[in-house]
């Protein structure tokens, strides 16, 4: 089977095909750091680190570059109103995000490029726009012209007579047309600002990206990622400043993640309706949020409610206590099942394995993906049931369970307090045998904890312990 991309491009899924075989290069549009994340915001961090880990598990090399907009109208505004500097609003916010995100095992990028580091090449794409008759200066501002790119609209599905209707001119703003966005603002009195051919400002939102893109990854990548509201008018301006720019294709499959509302109305800032996730992981298990937000396809609009949220957090614990008791039991166990039994329970985990692969091939289904892993969960239910379930299947569910994980993000050991006091009286018992000179029951118990990741070191000083 091969792996189905939805792309917003064309509104269809389409076989995914890199540029380069066995590599992906994706970009995904990131926050502006000028406030605490909220759960929606969460939503979009986690799908894409979802597809990320799922590239990965099927083999790709994947470049994840994603951006950190330090500067811009909400940032200076937080700055005045705060008496502080814009780049350290922006640090102590970027500190956040990543401890945020971090809780909910969103890895981190390979490169997390600032709008205030990359400047220059903002200011050399505007100019080579502008060279070639696709921008122009207007009283320090620069627009880009969009009448003269011809395929304006074709992300968003929108004619430019369409577009015509909604587009009005800003006070201030001197366009040649309503349509045409800015590149470059002309600073204000006390405003942040960067010297440029056409004076002090400061570069416009959307061209950021294209000269991220760029710098990071080259003319055209495989994904770019974000929100659905960045749809229009962000992605279709970055289409055009690039695709004019360099006469290439920008990326060859766009794919947008829905919603994460609240009594059916977006989550979101202005509305005063979000739920930090800075707040959340003090109530609930970080993956629990992952887990909730991963039960609905990234493309799906999501419901939060708390009952939701408790409900999600039964379902975790059940995945959890089964993988648990997978790890505990394995102490216990004897091989002492038939070979044909072990036989038939492995082919029940190939067929869950490739169901899972099945849900995610198809668009990335990670709401499909947790069904098959509740039903592995049940297939490894019926060994923990059966008094004589064999080694090689409880190890092989733990496998399966440990790779359903790590795609999905959500991780089901007890926490690590309780698996640290678990380890620690295996030391124990294995020391008492070896002061019996019990020394294969000493091998055996180094030997599980062994295959649990754990290993020991003899030093001088006693047994100590660590994670391979
Ligand atoms: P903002 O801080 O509003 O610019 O949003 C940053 C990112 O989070 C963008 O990619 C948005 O598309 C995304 N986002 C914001 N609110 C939500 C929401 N309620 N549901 C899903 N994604 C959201
Ligand atoms: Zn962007």
């Amino acid at each position: 089977m091969a792996l189905s991309v939805y792309n917003t491009l064309t509104r269809q899924k389409e076989t995914f095909h890199p540029i380069e075989e066995g590599k992906v290069k994706m970009y995904v549009c990131g926050p502006t750091v000028y406030n605490y994340i909220h759960v929606g915001n969460a939503r979009t961090a986690v799908a894409f680190d979802t597809v990320r880990r799922y590239l990965e598990y099927r083999g790709y090399d994947v470049t994840y570059v994603s951006n950190f907009t330090d500067v811009d109208d909400k940032l200076i505004k937080a700055a005045n109103e705060q008496n502080e500097d814009v780049l350290d609003i922006a640090d102590r916010f970027i500190r956040a995000y990543k401890e945020d995100v971090g809780a909910l095992n969103v890895q981190e990028a390979d490169i997390n490029p600032r709008a205030t580091e990359t400047i220059k090449e903002m200011i050399d794409l505007i100019q080579n726009l502008i060279d070639d008759g696709f921008a122009y200066e207007s009283a320090g501002d620069v627009y880009f012209r969009t009448k003269q790119f011809d395929h304006y609209g074709q992300l968003s599905q929108q004619s430019v007579d369409e577009l015509k209707v909604g587009a009005r001119i800003g006070v201030g703003e001197q366009k040649e047309d309503p349509l045409d966005f800015t590149l470059w603002k002309a600073a204000k009195p006390d405003e942040v600002s960067w010297d440029s051919p056409w004076g002090h400002g400061r570069p416009g939102w959307h061209v950021e990206c294209s000269a991220m893109v760029n710098k990071y990854l080259g003319e055209t990548i495989d994904i770019h990622a974000g929100g659905q509201d960045l749809i229009f008018p962000h992605h279709e301006n970055e289409i055009a400043q690039s695709e004019a720019a360099n006469h290439e294709t920008m990326a060859n499959y766009w794919i947008h993640n829905g919603y994460l509302n609240i009594d059916n109305e977006k989550m979101s800032k202005s509305l005063g309706n979000v739920k930090l996730v800075h707040d959340m992981v003090q109530e609930y298990n970080p993956n629990v949020i992952r887990f909730f937000i991963n039960t609905v396809h990234y493309r799906n609009p999501i419901n939060f409610s708390d009952e939701l949220l408790k409900y999600a957090e039964q379902s975790y614990d059940r995945l959890k206590t089964t993988y648990n008791n997978l790890l505990h039991r394995l102490d216990k166990s004897a091989n002492l099942l038939e070979a044909e039994k072990v036989e038939k329970g492995e082919q029940a985990i190939q067929r869950l394995r490739a169901e899972f692969i099945q849900a995610m091939d198809d668009d990335f289904n990670t709401a499909n993906a947790i069904t098959v892993m509740f039903e592995a969960v049940k297939e490894a239910n019926k060994q923990l049931e059966d008094k004589n379930s064999s080694v090689t299947l409880l190890k092989a569910y733990i496998t399966l369970l440990d790779e359903f994980s790590s795609v999905l993000g959500i991780y089901l050991k007890e926490d690590d307090a309780l698996l640290d006091e678990h380890i620690e009286q295996k030391i124990q018992q294995r020391e008492a045998a070896r002061k019996h000179k019990d020394f294969s029951t000493a091998d055996r118990i180094r030997d599980e904890l062994k295959d649990q990741g754990i290993v020991l070191e003899d030093t001088p000083q006693g047994v100590r312990w660590k994670r391979a």
